[in-house]
């Protein structure tokens, strides 16, 4: 779609090259002469986001770093490059085309770093869970020696992985085979930022911290978002793969009866975020994929995390696919698969104040999923669908999940109260289905 834009550029570049070469340009004429030239590679780096894609299409659109001058294109293939192009969230119009995979976990020599390089202040896992074991250390918000060796050492990992993209960036991946290995890519209250075709990889937390209070039986707390849009407005992620790959989770041990979770979001979306598009994406292989809206009580979020997702792919994903909050979000034509032998919970998360409209999505899910599972409300109200099929089966999410709750849950309302102005054609679920199996996530584009 967005390739459309320049098109019309390229055929006329096309042309006058065949005329500066001596040649006589006439239609059907091509074969006789010699091989005309290669079609100029597409630079994503240039492309904005089309008109009406989705909400970061609202009032001036997305269009990132498009505009930069060529002192502002950079190509990185190191952490140290790739910090240097950020230049610390400026708001310089920029585009960074990123080649192969960046390992966030490294020195400004490139050496790699693990979580022993991080650790400081006398911290140790051992140490840190005999210190706050809940039969002997309680409820309370642990402190002392160990969380503050923690804290200290979370820090400097903090440093290192912890990436700023600001105002009117662009960041591509060249090909296929590009992204970031352990970093957090963050946009804070920054506007029009586009982040296309990169794999993103394992926002591995070297030191969780455990919170008491939280969930009634305590929780293992991570740090890092894969992609963290807080506050920020106007961002495109399109053919974007993101995932725990190298460090699934459910292959971390269990502590205090808690999975040791090593990663936080995949992508979220809070504190005033607003006018986003997440577009021909793959979330795969992770807990808690998607948060727009992180509180019940922020409610300066009103009004605002007005997000599109479609052509989307949530894989093995356990929950939050996504949760939503407060915002807007329109959900149409994803495709949600939940493997046989994995956990699940739910996907479609109705919290507070929250406003979906859900159209033309597809399910496929194993026997032992029904359709209620898909959806779970904490306080939310209602959810706007149709055109769902689950399984190749056509079927009302919210029809079947009153029917579920009935007695148990109060009862989702179906009217969202809005009518989605932005967004392409909406197909049929199957086809969407195709169409995201074939064409999402990174590598697949430029
Ligand atoms: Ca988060």
């Amino acid at each position: 779609m967005t390739a459309l834009r320049t098109r019309p550029v390229r055929r006329t570049a096309a042309a006058l090259t065949l005329l500066l070469a001596g040649l006589t340009f006439q239609p059907g004429a091509e074969a006789a002469t010699a091989q005309p030239p290669a079609a100029p590679a597409r630079d994503l780096g240039r492309e904005v986001l089309a008109d009406g894609d989705g909400w970061a299409a609202d009032g001036p659109g997305t269009t990132g770093g498009s505009t930069a001058d060529d002192a502002h294109v950079f190509t990185v293939r190191n952490r140290a490059q790739l910090v240097a192009a950020l230049d610390g969230g400026s708001s310089v119009p920029k585009i960074i085309k990123i080649a192969g995979t960046i390992d966030a976990n490294t020195d400004d020599r490139g050496r790699p770093l693990d979580c022993a390089d991080y650790t400081t202040g006398g911290y140790g896992l051992k140490a840190y869970l005999a210190a706050y074991a809940p039969a002997t250390w309680g409820g309370a918000k642990p402190t002392g020696p160990q969380e503050d060796a923690r804290k200290a050492s979370a820090a400097r990992q903090a440093e290192r992985v912890e990436l700023l993209i600001g105002s009117n960036t662009t960041l591509v991946g060249l090909g296929r085979g590009a992204g970031i290995k352990g970093g957090s890519l963050q946009v804070r209250d920054a506007d029009n930022v586009i982040v296309r075709n990169l794999e993103l990889r394992d926002a591995y937390d070297c030191f969780p911290a455990w919170q008491p209070n939280t969930g009634g039986l305590g929780d293992w707390k991570t740090a890092y978002d894969t992609l963290w849009l807080r506050g920020a407005t106007h961002v495109w992620v399109d053919h974007v793969t993101a995932s725990d790959k190298g460090h699934p989770d459910d292959r971390e041990p269990t502590y205090f009866g808690r999975n040791y979770l090593r990663h936080d979001g995949l992508l979220d979306i809070t504190n005033g975020a607003d006018l986003v598009t997440v577009s021909w994406s793959r979330f795969a292989d992770h807990d808690k994929a998607m948060l727009i809206g992180n509180g019940d009580g922020v409610t300066t979020d009103r009004g605002k995390l007005r997000v599109t997702l479609h052509h989307n792919e949530f894989d093995s994903v356990v929950q939050r696919a996504p949760r939503v909050r407060f915002g807007q979000v329109h959900l149409y034509n994803n495709h949600y698969t939940v493997p046989a032998d994995g956990e699940y919970r739910y996907s479609l998360g109705v919290s507070t104040e929250s406003r979906i409209i859900a159209e033309n999505n597809a399910f496929t899910t194993p026997g032992h999923v029904e359709v209620a599972d898909l959806v779970k409300s904490w306080n939310g109200s209602l959810l706007q669908q149709r055109g769902t099929e689950f399984n190749g089966y056509p079927v009302d999410l919210v029809s079947i999940y009153n029917a579920y709750n009935s007695g148990s849950e109060q009862d989702l309302a179906t009217d969202a109260g809005w009518t989605p102005a932005l967004h392409g054609p909406i197909d049929t679920a199957a086809r969407a289905a195709a169409d995201v199996a074939r064409a999402a996530g990174a590598g697949r584009i430029g």
